[in-house]
């Protein structure tokens, strides 16, 4: 009945079953253990008429014209540069670290004098991880390394991974590098936008098709089994592909033990007042338990709305308790080793193919994972 089985109805499993779908015409079957699609974009007005992202702020942004185009079929945008600041004493800086906030921490001399150094030293618009910038001889350049470090990375990073920055991989600071310039965005990328009536109406369109069934509330480990080489679903052989993109460890019962990963505990707060902080998202860099609040009106562009909507975001480590979703892969040498004894486990299964933030064990953003999602389905019907 099915041709193709995917296991999760986030970015990476919805982009995939659609393509299949419509051009491979395969019959293709979408299981979701949660009780909605979206995976973590999922988003969904809350009892107040706001529109919230039910795991935490997701901004679509991207370079990648293939990405845009497939997913613009299914949407509308609101764009907008997104914009963070960090609150560090009584004053709201802007993250990533500019020109900008060079002024706003030194005195006027000091800062022109510093800024015409940096562009010297990098050259204007040039981004510098600060793991980077941390290293320069220049003791000007290491003053501002050392008061981006202490008042940006430290504390957020501590919170965030329980560890300090030097201690994780340099890949994750350097998403959110010093830039040269007074561009106040928080990412670089041509396109910056949220779908204009939200995620989840991306995602119907998207997965709405006749040759597209989507179970939600189950789980895959209810309908799947995996032995000796061979696939079952719902207890008869399966030859078909499977795009599994949930955790790889609990696929074959953490037999090795977890994979380690980092999760959230989201705080949902409404209050009776136009706005909280006036700003999407605001980070806290240098107090607080939290790491960050967003105001959901000023990403979503419900900025008339009546009443406001926040989010506190608590990190701590993944346990695998009931209830707790793994967000956040930890990008360390033995991490990926025990993520590469699972996946030779996999290799038994013809037809089985690993996609997604949990099943790759890796770090990717929306684009990343829509064109991960578009290739894979490239090459399985190549493949035909
Ligand atoms: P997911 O969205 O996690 O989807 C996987 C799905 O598989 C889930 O719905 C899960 O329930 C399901 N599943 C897992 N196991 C099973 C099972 N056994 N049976 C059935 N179903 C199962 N990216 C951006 O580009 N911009 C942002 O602003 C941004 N902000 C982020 C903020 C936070 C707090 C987090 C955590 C991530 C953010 N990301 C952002 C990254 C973005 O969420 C991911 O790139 C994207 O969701 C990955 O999609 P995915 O399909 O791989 O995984
Ligand atoms: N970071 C930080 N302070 C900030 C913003 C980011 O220390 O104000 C660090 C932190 O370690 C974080 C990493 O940079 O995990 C990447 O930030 P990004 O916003 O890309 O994280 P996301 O939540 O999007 O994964």
């Amino acid at each position: 009945m099915f041709d193709t089985i995917i296991v999760g109805a986030g970015i990476a499993g919805a982009v995939t079953a659609r393509k299949l779908a419509e051009e491979g015409n395969r019959n293709v079957l979408v299981i979701e253990r949660r009780n909605h699609i979206g995976g973590n974009c999922y988003d969904c007005p809350d009892e107040h008429g706001i529109l919230i992202h039910a795991y935490g702020p997701h901004i679509f942004h991207t370079d990648n014209e293939r990405v845009r185009e497939y997913l613009s079929r299914f949407t509308e945008w609101y764009d907008f540069g997104h914009e963070v600041v960090a609150k560090v004493g009584e004053k709201l800086i802007p993250v990533p670290f500019n020109l900008n906030t060079l002024h706003m921490v030194y005195e006027e001399e000091k800062a022109d004098r510093l800024g015409k150094k940096l562009i010297a030293e990098y050259g204007e618009g040039s981004r510098v991880p600060i793991m980077k910038l941390r290293e320069n001889a220049d003791p000007d350049v290491r003053e501002i390394a050392e008061y981006v470090y202490q008042n940006v990375f430290l504390r957020y990073t501590m919170k965030q991974w329980g560890q300090k920055p030097e201690e994780i991989s340099p890949e994750v600071t350097g998403r959110v590098p010093v830039v040269i310039s007074y561009d106040n965005r928080y990412f670089k990328d041509k396109y910056q936008s949220v779908p204009a009536d939200g995620f989840t109406p991306m995602f119907e369109k998207m997965l709405d098709h006749e040759r597209i069934e989507v179970w939600t509330n189950t789980d895959c480990a209810d309908v799947l089994a995996f032995a000796e080489g061979k696939i079952y679903f719902q207890g008869e052989e399966f030859t078909g592909d499977l795009v599994y993109t949930g955790a790889i460890d609990e696929l074959f019962d953490c037999r090795f033990g977890r994979l380690p990963y980092r999760s959230l505990d989201f705080r949902f707060e409404h209050l009776d007042t136009d706005s909280y902080q006036g700003h999407s998202v605001v980070n806290y860099t240098v107090s607080e338990d939290f790491t960050r609040i967003t105001e959901f009106k000023f990403l979503t562009g419900q900025k008339d709305a009546d009443g406001t909507t926040i989010v506190r975001e608590y990190p701590f480590a993944y346990t695998g308790a009931e209830g707790e979703i793994p967000y956040y892969a930890i990008l360390e040498d033995a991490n990926r080793e025990l993520y590469r004894k699972y996946k030779a486990l996999t290799e038994d299964y013809k037809g089985f193919y690993l996609l997604g933030r949990l099943a790759e064990y890796q770090y990717y953003n929306i684009d990343a994972m829509a064109l991960k999602a578009l290739e894979l389905a490239d090459r399985l019907m190549a493949a035909e």
